[in-house]
């Protein structure tokens, strides 16, 4: 299925919604890192809330939504920009959980307890960034409380993740919906009552539901406008000019050590896991 980010609006422009398959994004995800099931499920819903969080974003803006907690997890982080491009990484990809009470993946056991950093980057001035104390780490009543805080927007946030029997990534998606100041205090409300009726949203796209089709679900018999769609991707602008930055950063007496220890050096990126190797030569290039 397509993976796409659907943005529309409903009640006069005073709710909107943003809906995102991600399965083939979280997949990618999945095998760059290796990450074991509740990892994914865990990386895959952040990556997906993020770029359910580039709303209003100009070209050169980026949002990048950090998930610390003190669970084996570790720290997940994501970045995604307003073309669709998002990249993430989970501190520990390698752990294995018990399922939760519910029967699920546990997701908020590995994240644990913690903070929830959200940083707008508006290619303008200084990114602003806006923390809460995580909820329950399953990350989307975290997501839904940093915008109702943060963003004072009432919102309704869903991201799910549906792993199979072989660890691959079966469904992937979420959706937000931000009730704006002149909406009616009690949609949200409403919307939410609607959705007990509602299978989770990694099940509705797994039975093959698209990103409109989610809204069309998700707001029963509210009307919308469809404001754009657009192809969402896993993507990392990381380069060898750019892991250099991190090298050099180590300091003089670092890469010397290194020089005559190991004769190079490999550096990974975080973000998609890819490996820079670093010759004698080169690394002699860097002390200069
Ligand atoms: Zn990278």
């Amino acid at each position: 299925m397509k993976n796409t980010l659907v943005r529309a609006t409903a009640l006069d422009n005073n709710i909107r919604i943003s809906s995102v398959i991600t399965t083939n994004v979280v997949e990618e995800a999945r095998k760059r890192h290796d990450t074991y099931p509740v990892a994914t499920a865990a990386l895959g819903r952040v990556l997906t809330g993020t770029l359910l969080l580039t709303w209003g974003l100009k070209e050169e803006g980026s949002i990048t939504v950090r998930v610390l907690g003190d669970g084996p997890l570790g720290g997940i982080v994501a970045t995604a920009n307003p073309y669709g491009e998002v990249r993430a990484y989970v501190q520990e990809p390698h752990v294995d959980l018990p399922l939760n009470k519910l029967g699920k993946l546990d997701v908020g056991g590995g994240v644990g307890k913690g903070m929830l950093h959200v940083s707008k980057d508006l290619g303008i001035k200084r990114p602003y960034t806006g923390s809460i104390p995580l909820v329950s780490g399953e990350i989307g009543e975290d997501l839904a409380q940093y915008l109702l805080i943060s963003e004072q927007t009432p919102s309704l946030v869903s991201v799910g993740v549906l792993v199979d029997t072989d660890n691959s990534v079966l469904a992937a998606g979420g959706l937000v919906i931000q009730a704006l100041p002149g909406a009616s205090p009690i949609i949200l409300e409403k919307i939410e009552e609607n959705l007990k009726n509602v299978k989770p949203i990694s099940t509705l796209i797994n039975e093959g539901c698209n990103a409109e089709k989610l809204i069309e679900i998700y707001l029963n018999d509210i009307d919308y406008k469809v404001l754009e769609e657009r192809f969402v991707n896993f993507r990392c602008k990381c380069s060898k000019e750019r892991l250099e930055g991190i090298l050099i950063s180590l300091g003089k007496k670092e890469i010397k050590d290194i020089i005559e220890q190991d004769e190079n050096a490999e550096i990974r990126c975080h973000f998609c896991n890819k490996y820079y190797n670093f010759d004698k030569e080169e690394l002699k290039k860097l002390i200069k």
